[in-house]
């Protein structure tokens, strides 16, 4: 089962490297309260609107192993029928996510999704109409899908979680070398692989993943309080990946003290309560990011600088299987290479009709590094190939 595999390689790697993760730590600390001195030295001498300039700001948020099954059929009764997965509690799912009709199982799991990204914003990868969006890496899981989501070049030398600090430049990086961004980039994550995934110690932002503190970035009374939390919470999934809500926080919170112009969140219970066969807490992880990315549109919408000049892309890293292998993915377990992504913002009428994606259609994942960074009109370069825009 490579899913196991990863896991155990993801833990043991925790371990051994110490003396090298501090020196990165170390590092990145350094870094991070220079690009704070650096920042807090400009704001002292400019004013608010030069600070957060007219380049559209971007939000790209991920729900780990997210399957396009729920995104676009909501609750599936099979398994919310099956006691292996529903831990004796049916009721529970029926009565929260249970409803007749695919619309209104929609609006019940995923409410804003639904109700404002499908009205206002696109939707990609419903393939029950023949919509399809692929990973292209031939893994299907974790590292090798955020490496194609960032740098579009989905190199199959990237085989594991385990695998070392990405070769490979992303568009977050990319974006944070353009003046209009330049220490205006940040990324948050449950997951402890980010620091290796974005390679923070040559990417230039800051990264924050796992049970690293925005603390480190912020003093103030709410980081400190925020990072306390952090240290002294339930931690089911052991050091290798904090509970989403953490990451949420902190992210949020650094997003309304800092203003960055480019913002990554990766959330990660979704896979993780798949990966332990807990089919209410799957739903009810997912049905939590939606209420948090409505959240964070009302946010944006509502202030001066984001407001009408945010793009959010919302997507995941790989699929899951059909049936009972919903908890699994990999190469070896069929339909786990189906993902989805939704975008909003300004200016999606250049890609094409707003709402749910109905055309027969073949996207793939290394697609979006291209096309969310044309849309801020910032194309994407690197030395290495990278995805075609979908427009
Ligand atoms: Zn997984």
């Amino acid at each position: 089962m490579p899913i196991l595999r990863v896991y155990i390689i993801s833990m043991h790697l925790k371990k051994t490297p110490t003396h090298i993760v501090s020196a990165i730590l170390v590092a990145c600390f350094v870094l991070a309260i220079f690009s704070i001195t650096k920042v807090q030295a400009q704001t002292k001498n400019i004013s608010i609107k030069q600070v957060t300039n007219d380049a559209p700001n971007l939000i790209v948020i991920t729900t780990d192993g997210f399957r396009w099954q729920e995104v676009f059929n909501g609750m599936d009764f099979d398994l919310a029928n099956q006691k292996v997965f529903n831990h004796g509690d049916s009721l529970y799912l029926y009565k929260k996510y249970g409803a007749a009709t695919v619309s209104e199982r929609q609006k019940l799991l995923l409410p804003f999704i639904w109700n404002t990204v499908a009205t206002q914003g696109q939707l990609y990868g419903n393939r029950f109409k023949e919509n399809k969006v692929n990973v292209a890496n031939p893994h299907w899981f974790s590292y090798p899908g955020y490496n194609e989501i960032f740098t579009g070049y989905p190199d199959s030398i990237i085989n594991s979680n385990d695998y070392p600090p990405n070769p490979y430049s992303n568009f977050l990086g990319f974006l944070n070398t353009q003046k209009e961004y330049k220490g205006k980039v940040a990324a948050f994550a449950a997951w402890d692989a980010y620091d290796r995934i974005l390679n923070d110690a040559v990417s230039g932002f800051p990264v924050i993943n796992g049970f690293e503190s925005v603390s480190s970035l912020l003093k103030d009374p709410i980081s400190e309080n925020l990072s306390n939390l952090l240290k002294d919470s339930y931690q089911p999934f052991k050091k290798v990946e904090c509970l989403d809500v953490f990451t949420h926080y902190q992210a949020m919170h650094y997003l309304k003290t800092k203003q960055p112009k480019v913002m990554y969140i990766s959330y990660g219970e979704t896979d993780e309560w798949a990966h332990h066969g807990n089919y209410s807490n799957y739903l009810d992880a997912a049905h939590q990011v939606d209420a948090w990315l409505n959240d964070i549109w009302n946010y944006v919408q509502n202030t001066k600088g984001y407001k009408n000049n945010t793009y959010i892309l919302i997507t995941t890293d790989h699929g899951r299987g059909f049936g009972s292998e919903w908890t699994t993915h990999g190469a070896d377990v069929k339909g786990a290479a189906n993902i989805w992504f939704a975008l909003l913002g300004p200016g999606l009428q250049k890609i094409g009709p707003l709402g749910e994606q109905t055309k027969t259609q073949q996207l793939y994942q290394k697609q979006l590094a291209a096309t969310i960074t044309k849309l801020l009109g910032h194309p994407f370069k690197a030395e290495h190939p990278i995805g075609e825009a979908i427009y």
